[in-house]
């Protein structure tokens, strides 16, 4: 297959958004710790979060893994000056600006593929131009989506069918068809792609469009997740939706060295000390305190953070609350006081938290969660519980599979998808879904669940397990297929 003087290179292009790069960072390190050459392309100020990520696995693991930055011209995408990440978007309207600039990193990104000379490139889906350009120079463009199986097939059928314009109101519930498992949902929790007409949602809508075209035409997907967790939604995408597919994951947990993940960072540097956060829960029983947090991008109005503070002080639950408020300039939460009443029953990290870290801790009960995938994931990894609280993206479709098809959380009751700032949920409803899933026999038999999950994982990422035979099976199939590109390479790359 590959020798070590022509070790297979693989350029991973990951969208510059904190859920997008740390489990394309993880790729990189574990397709490199296969020997493979990898090479993650960013912009300039997504670097030194790649460069620290990866300093550390160097040093565990010497992994070969190299940071290429290209150009990304945000001004002339309509985007201020060093808006380079989902993160430094300065307002939510700004969002739908970012995702179509990109279309400018494509240039650069050719010239770049020019002077390295991949062997094939896995390109994130909201780079749908990808293909094209791995076309040019002859080599394999895998997609990497970074969501669940099921968002996969759900996001695939609504399309197809559209069952959404068979109801007569936004609240009517209504079933996808086709897609195993019965799944209802209503109008008011689809993404805006389905309910808004506006030149915004149809600039998001064509975006979509051209992703699932680029992922026809690509190689194939690699996604993170393992068969065990959605065999029947990995089946009908497969054989059903005809996709060529890798299930790798859970991607972060091969070779695992806990020691790295105290000390760089995983994302974001964390707006707490690792250790002190670590050693608070060291005086927690175990399975006694509720963690929330919201993944990287969402954000809630005063009214929500007064809410969730209420419901969790009425639950009488231990809790670590990870706040985020980005968009708002206007009085400041009343977080201060709650905090101070709280204190030694509750932690409130304010930015950025070591979150693998923290639910992976035997103290850690259950997880009040966005249902981003990385997070579900990660929680499906470690056998803790969730309470669902979907906001926007594909969360709504995640939220099914967690609790209608898995069974391992609770819904909080969210009605309705807002994009990236929520507010709907009131205080007694988050009183009554940490209730339900911290005690009683529900809470028991959710937890069983999610405990023999999360043996399946890390058995899946096992030498023969599930997801490491199909990481080896397309280690070898790209080797092959290198081998046919180096022809057309060097064809290609003088033209
Ligand atoms: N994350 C973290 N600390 C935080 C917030 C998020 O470590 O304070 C990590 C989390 O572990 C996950 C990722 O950021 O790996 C968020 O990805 P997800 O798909 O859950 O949500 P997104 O941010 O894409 O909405």
């Amino acid at each position: 297959m590959n020798t070590q003087s022509n070790p297979l290179h693989i350029i991973f292009f990951p969208f510059m958004g904190h859920g997008h790069m740390i489990p394309t960072i993880a790729m990189a390190k574990l397709f490199a710790s296969k020997g493979i050459k990898a090479t993650i392309v960013t912009t300039p100020l997504n670097k030194p979060m790649i460069s620290n990520a990866i300093e550390q696995s160097k040093i565990h693991s010497n992994n070969n893994i190299d940071i290429q930055t290209i150009k990304f011209p945000c001004v002339e995408g309509g985007l201020p000056e060093g808006c380079e990440n989902v993160d430094a978007i300065p307002s939510p309207q700004l969002v739908p600006t970012f995702f179509t600039a990109t279309k400018l990193l494509q240039k650069p990104f050719e010239e770049l593929l020019l002077q390295q000379k991949p062997h094939c490139i896995i390109a994130d889906m909201f780079f749908p131009w990808a293909t094209d350009s791995a076309a040019k120079f002859g080599i394999p463009r895998i997609v990497f989506h970074g969501i669940s199986f099921f968002s996969l097939c759900a996001g695939q059928c609504m399309k197809q069918y559209e069952p959404h314009k068979n109801v007569s109101s936004d609240t009517e519930l209504f079933e996808i068809p086709n897609l195993p498992g019965n799944i209802k949902l209503t109008r008011l929790q689809l993404p805006s792609i389905f309910t808004k007409d506006d030149s915004i949602t149809k600039n998001i809508a064509k975006l979509f469009a051209e992703i699932r075209e680029s992922e026809v035409k690509s190689y194939g997907v690699i996604v993170n997740s393992f068969y065990e967790l959605e065999s029947v939604y990995a089946d009908y995408y497969r054989e059903v939706l005809g996709t060529k597919e890798w299930h790798i994951g859970p991607i972060s947990i091969h070779n695992r060295i806990k020691e790295e993940e105290l000390t760089s960072y995983r994302g974001n540097e964390t707006s707490i000390d690792k250790h002190y956060c670590l050693k608070w829960l060291d005086t927690k029983k175990i399975n006694s305190v509720v963690y929330l947090c919201f993944g990287s991008t969402t954000s809630f109005l005063n009214s929500q953070l007064k809410e969730i503070a209420m419901g969790l002080e009425a639950s009488g639950h231990n809790f670590i609350w990870v706040v985020k408020k980005k968009y708002e300039d206007e009085e400041k939460c009343k977080l201060e006081s709650f905090e101070k009443r709280m204190k030694g029953k509750g932690l409130i990290i304010r930015g950025w938290s070591p979150q693998r870290l923290i639910l992976e801790h035997k103290a850690i009960g259950a997880f009040v969660t966005h249902c981003g995938w990385n997070s579900t994931i990660e929680a499906v990894t470690v056998g803790v519980p969730m309470i669902t609280w979907p906001v926007g993206a594909e969360q709504f479709y995640n939220e099914k599979l967690v609790t209608d098809v898995l069974k391992i959380g609770v819904p909080v009751g969210v009605k309705k998808w807002v994009g990236v700032v929520g507010d709907s949920v009131q205080w007694s409803a988050v009183e009554k879904a940490v209730k339900r899933v911290m005690e009683g026999e529900e809470a028991e038999k959710i937890r069983k669940k999610s405990k023999v999950l999360s043996q399946m994982a890390n058995k899946a990422v096992e030498e023969g397990g599930s997801s490491s035979s199909q990481l080896n099976a397309f280690i070898e199939e790209m080797g092959l297929v290198c081998n046919h590109t180096n022809v057309s390479h060097k064809n290609n790359l003088h033209v």
